[in-house]
């Protein structure tokens, strides 16, 4: 039994059966549908208390049938985690940081990869494949481990040290590629063809974004069923973005939101990769590739993105803006967030707390608001970026206590 009733296509709306493995039309993703009312007579908010702490508690909302079992690493529920001494010195009262790091692998790829490899596996698939910037490459390589299922990892050869080692230990068969995430991506849809790979990039498939919307769930679960007035998340792919917005849009629809506002979705990216910025700033729906494309925020190097149109509409839908954080200023982010408040945030979510300055500095955010910041990533996955001269002592020589004071 599943609550899904059909897949749709994100660009002209045609309708697809759910029973089968899908892909795209005509290049562009598809929708997982639900009967939400069906959901709403099956399941209250009340109900969820008594579940597991995990996204599978919104099994009703996901699209893997319920005679299934989810192949898992215990993924979901993470902190909500209140930023006083950041917020006071960036002039907000309500600054929260919905922490992923702590997700299996170290990212919140882990959501979409829980849902994608569970329906993988659901369909029967033995050989998945992967273009990606880092993260995505470490999560797919676990999940499909954890399943039994072989899997094939393309990703940049300046991809952060940890990524390909994380998978290549996971047992997935692991390439190094000197071009971007789309040139990983070409090479795996030649693959499709000639090797019989499935492909697992971002979007190509339809639920990684439902794995990835339990983020929205769960954020307005935690919240007691409101939503913050703003998010800030950093944006490559777009799925998470994307993904929070259905979840809020579900929401809506099931009536257990307890008001109908929506929060402004800011989509954050590297002035150094910004095709959505420049979408949005100059008024398209559709992004052009960005040249030259190069940051510390390996999660954002993604040139050209096939869910471009679906973050630009969402990002207006909902009032909010897409905006660029400089590149310089990721790693003194990182440290002043760990600094203040103990969260070690990736790079990609150092650029938001750039564009959150910028915002706060130019009225867009107000300081009464509530403000979400998402921490996508473990700084700990990005030790090339955090590499430091550290003092050295010599064992063998008295230590200069007074130094210290
Ligand atoms: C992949 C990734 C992103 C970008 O997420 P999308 O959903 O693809 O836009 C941001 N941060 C980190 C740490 C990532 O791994």
């Amino acid at each position: 039994m599943t609550f899904v009733t059909h897949l749709e296509s994100a660009l002209d709306g045609t309708h697809f059966d759910a029973g089968r493995v899908l892909t795209v039309h005509q290049g562009r993703p598809l929708w997982v549908r639900y009967d939400l009312s069906r959901v709403r007579a099956a399941v209250k908010p009340a109900d969820l208390h008594a579940r597991e702490s995990s996204l599978w508690r919104y099994r009703e909302l996901l699209p893997l049938p319920l005679a299934s079992a989810p192949v898992t690493l215990g993924e979901g529920m993470t902190p909500l985690l209140p930023c006083p001494r950041l917020g006071a010195e960036l002039g907000f009262a309500h600054l929260l940081v919905k922490d992923e790091s702590q997700l299996p692998t170290g990212s919140f790829k882990s959501r979409g990869m829980a849902a994608a490899v569970s329906m993988a596996r659901h369909f029967g698939l033995k050989r998945l494949a992967i273009p990606t910037a880092g993260n995505a490459g470490g999560a797919l390589a676990a999940y499909a481990a954890r399943a039994g299922i072989e899997t094939f990892v393309f990703m940049p050869e300046d991809t952060p040290a940890i990524n390909p080692l994380e998978a290549h230990l996971c047992g997935a068969r692991v390439f190094l590629v000197n071009g971007l995430i789309t040139d990983c991506g070409r090479i795996v849809r030649e693959g499709v063809d000639r090797a019989g790979w499935f492909d697992m990039s971002t979007l190509k498939e339809p639920y990684r974004l439902e794995g990835k919307k339990t983020m929205g769930l769960e954020l307005a679960e935690q919240l007691g069923w409101m939503l913050p007035d703003v998010i800030l998340y950093p944006t490559g792919g777009g799925t998470g973005l994307i993904g929070m917005w259905k979840a809020f849009q579900e929401l809506r629809e099931l009536g257990w939101l307890k008001s109908d506002k929506l929060p402004r979705l800011v989509s954050c990216q590297s002035d150094g990769c910004a095709p959505i910025v420049r979408a949005y700033d100059a008024g398209q729906r559709f992004a052009e590739p960005f040249a030259n494309a190069r940051t510390l925020a390996s999660g954002l190097r993604v040139p050209a993105a096939v869910g471009d149109c679906m973050m630009l509409d969402a990002i207006r839908a909902s009032g909010g803006c897409a905006i660029a954080g400089k590149e310089e200023r990721i790693i003194p982010w990182m440290q002043r967030v760990a600094r203040r408040e103990g969260i070690a945030i990736c790079p990609e979510t150092a650029v938001c707390f750039d564009c959150l300055e910028q915002l706060r500095h130019h009225g867009k955010v107000l300081p009464h608001e509530q403000v979400v910041v998402f921490n996508t990533g473990a700084a700990q996955k990005y030790p090339e970026v955090l590499a430091v001269e550290l003092p050295r002592i010599d064992k063998d020589q008295p230590v200069v206590y007074e130094s210290l004071l």
